[in-house]
């Protein structure tokens, strides 16, 4: 076994605080068959710089340094949550990506949508 230098690890462990939402993108356990693309939340970071996941639906698996790799969902800059989806473009300027609820929801106000009408449509949209 190789152990990444403490200062990767100090990094992995920054980069992926308890709490960060993740993605599976490959791991390399014979034993265990996790899907790519699953999500989970980070529970902790150990000394070997391993990843340990509690993955929805499947329990928890570290991700080991340099076999495995997940990566981080990003978080919605006007809700401040993480998104797995692919990103819309605020209105606000043009650049900032936020996460398609939010995008909807710019779309709505921008339309002139009562606030009834678009929880009303968030509704509908959530349960497809
Ligand atoms: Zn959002």
């Amino acid at each position: 076994m190789n152990f990444p230098r403490r200062e990767i690890v100090d990094a992995v462990k920054k980069e992926y605080p308890k709490g960060t939402r993740v993605a599976l993108v490959s791991m390399d356990d014979p034993y265990r068959d996790i899907p790519e693309g699953t999500l989970g939340t980070v529970k902790s970071v150990d000394d070997t710089g391993t990843i340990h996941v509690a993955w929805d639906g499947y329990g928890e698996l570290g991700i080991v340094y340099g076999e495995d790799s997940c990566r981080k969902l990003p978080i919605c800059p006007k809700c401040g949550k993480a998104y797995n989806e692919p990103p819309a473009l605020s209105r606000a300027d043009n650049k900032t990506q936020i996460c398609s609820e939010c995008g909807t929801l710019e779309a709505l106000e921008a339309a002139g949508a009562s606030p009834e009408t678009k929880a009303e449509i968030l509704d509908a949209i959530k349960s497809v």
